[in-house]
């Protein structure tokens, strides 16, 4: 399966998308540890996305698109992935298409995991990370509704859309996301 996980810093994508790689065993191509490593290894890559990251910006499309590609052609990618943290804005997601379109694919659903922003920031302030200082953290949360939120209406449009309700307990969450894969599901076969 091709999915994509979108959801706010701090609505708890982490958690619920290793139990999701553990249920569908495909690749995990998560942008921000792919960054990470750019970043900790000085590519040129990760040498020019740094400033944005450290601000809690989005790194200019043509970077993180770039890496993407790549990551896409490689062997394992052709069973599907799951994909977090891209797309984060429409030009991604109509790159994205285009790629997959190319090769006789598409995404089968995309996730969102749907947290209000109060709780998003009693969270925050439960967390540490360098990126999660209140400032930057409210970057992030800016970025998220100004250049990510519009993805989700694109998506809905696609009727690739599930949006899950984020608040309750991790399980509960997770039978919540594991019902919408079956809807994925029934879509791939109506086709
Ligand atoms: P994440 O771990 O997914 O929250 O990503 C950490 C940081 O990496 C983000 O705050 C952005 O600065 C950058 N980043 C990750 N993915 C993307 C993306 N698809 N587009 C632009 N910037 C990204």
């Amino acid at each position: 399966m091709r999915i994509i996980l979108i959801g706010p810093p701090g609505a708890g994508k982490g958690t619920q998308c290793q139990r999701l790689l553990d249920l569908l065993a495909v690749p995990h191509l998560s942008t921000g540890e792919m960054l990470r490593n750019a970043v900790r290894q000085a590519t040129p890559e990760g040498v020019a996305a740094r400033q944005y990251m450290e601000q809690g910006q989005l790194v200019p499309d043509a970077l993180i698109v770039g890496m993407v590609i790549k990551r896409l052609e490689l062997a394992d990618c052709r069973k599907g992935f799951l994909l977090d943290g891209f797309p984060r804005t429409l030009p991604q997601a109509a790159t994205l298409d285009d790629l997959l379109e190319r090769r006789a694919m598409s995404v089968d659903g995309v996730i969102e995991l749907a947290v209000p922003r109060e709780e998003l920031v009693r969270r925050m302030t439960a967390r540490r990370r360098a990126d999660d200082n209140p400032e930057i953290f409210s970057n992030r949360i800016v970025s998220f509704e100004q250049q990510t939120a519009p993805l989700l209406d694109y998506y809905r449009r696609q009727k690739k859309l599930a949006t899950i309700d984020g608040m309750g307990a991790a399980d509960e969450i997770f039978q919540r996301i594991v019902a919408s894969l079956a809807d994925f599901g029934a879509d791939e076969k109506r086709r």
